[in-house]
C-alpha cells in the first residue's frame, strides 16, 4: 500500500524521467492523496500538475528543491505549499536555469578535454524543455559506453575533484530561505544523512535552519533505512523541526526511490502538513 503523502518528487521538469501529468496520474493510481512534485530550481512543472490532478482524488502541493550552499557545500531544501506564480521564486528560478546550461556548457567543455565529446548537446536533448542537470549527463555518459552505471559516471566524472566537475555558485542558506518564504512555503531540510556530514555538523545546520525560520526535516526518505528514520526523528524532536515525508521518485529504475513506496512517520512528531 502506498503512503497518503509523498511530498518529494521530481518530473523531466527537471531530472525526473517522466512529465508533470504522467507523474500525477501514476501517484493517483497508486492511492497517494497528497502529492508535492519538487523539481530542482524550477517551479516549471506545477501547472502541468495541477492540470492533470483535476478530477482526481489526488491533490498536488507545489513545490520546488533548491540547490543551496552551506559551508562549502551543496544541500537541497526543499519548499512545500509556494506560490508558484511569485514574481521573485519566477526570477530566482529563471536565473538558476541559465546558471545551470552555463555549468552544462562548462561540464561539457571539461568532459570532451577529458576526451569524451559532445555530451553538452546530449545533455541538452535529453533535458528537453526541463532544466539541464549532472543527472543528464550521467544518463548520456551511460549510454555512451563509458560507464555502466549513473552512480560510476557521478563517482568517475562529475563530484569534485573529477575531469567533468564544474562548480556551480548556488544561493546561501539564508537566501533559499528568504525566497521560499516569501513565496509563502515552508522549508523541508532534505534526505538529511544523504550529505556525508558529521552529526557536529549536521547538527550545526538545523540549528541554523531553525533560526532562519526553517520549520521541517525529511524523518522518512527513499534513502533511509529503519535507523535512520529513527535517528531523524529524534533530530526532528530535540530541534522542534515538523516531520516531511518523501521518495525523491526520479525514474522507474531506482527501486529505494518509488512514488509513495515509504515508511509511515513514527509517533510523537508533528507532520509538516500541520504547520502549513
Ligand atoms: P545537479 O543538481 O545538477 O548537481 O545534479 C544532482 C542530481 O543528480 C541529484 O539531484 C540526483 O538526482 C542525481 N544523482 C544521482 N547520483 C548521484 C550521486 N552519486 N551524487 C550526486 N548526485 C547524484
Ligand atoms: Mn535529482
Ligand atoms: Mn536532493
Ligand atoms: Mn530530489
Amino acid at each position: 500500500m502506498s503512503a497518503e503523502y509523498d511530498l518529494h518528487t521530481h518530473s523531466n521538469a527537471s531530472d525526473g524521467l517522466i512529465p508533470p501529468a504522467e507523474l500525477v496520474s501514476r501517484a493517483d493510481a497508486l492511492g497517494i492523496r497528497h502529492l508535492a512534485l519538487t523539481d530542482h530550481d524550477t517551479v516549471s512543472g506545477l501547472t502541468e500538475a495541477q492540470h492533470a490532478a483535476i478530477g482526481k482524488q489526488i491533490s498536488i502541493i507545489n513545490g520546488i528543491e533548491l540547490s543551496t550552499r552551506w559551508q562549502n557545500q551543496t544541500i537541497h531544501v526543499v519548499g512545500l505549499n509556494v506560490n508558484k506564480d511569485h514574481d521573485e521564486l519566477i526570477n530566482v528560478t529563471s536565473r538558476l536555469d541559465s546558471m545551470r546550461d552555463k555549468r552544462a556548457k562548462k561540464i561539457g567543455d571539461k568532459l570532451a578535454r577529458a576526451g569524451i565529446e559532445h555530451t553538452y548537446a546530449k545533455a541538452k536533448q535529453l533535458a528537453g524543455s526541463g532544466t539541464v542537470t549532472r543527472q543528464h549527463f550521467a544518463h548520456v555518459l551511460v549510454d555512451m559506453g563509458v560507464a555502466k552505471t549513473t552512480n560510476d559516471v557521478f563517482k568517475r566524472y562529475l563530484v569534485r575533484n573529477k575531469p567533468g566537475y564544474v562548480n556551480a555558485d548556488w544561493p546561501m542558506l539564508n537566501e533559499t530561505l528568504y525566497l521560499i518564504h516569501s513565496a509563502g512555503g515552508v522549508a523541508v531540510i532534505a534526505h538529511p544523512l544523504r550529505y556525508k556530514m558529521t552529526a557536529t555538523k549536521l547538527r550545526q545546520l538545523m540549528t541554523e535552519f531553525k533560526q532562519l525560520g526553517g520549520l521541517g526535516i525529511e524523518v522518512v526518505t527513499g534513502s533511509h533505512s529503519r535507523d535512520e528514520i529513527s535517528l531523524v526523528a529524534n533530530y526532528a524532536k530535540q530541534y522542534e523541526l515538523a516531520a516531511s515525508v518523501g521518495s525523491d521518485f526520479h525514474n522507474l529504475d531506482t527501486a529505494w526511490a518509488q512514488l509513495g513506496n515509504l515508511a509511515s512517520l513514527p509517533d510523537n512528531l508533528t507532520p509538516i502538513w500541520q504547520v502549513w
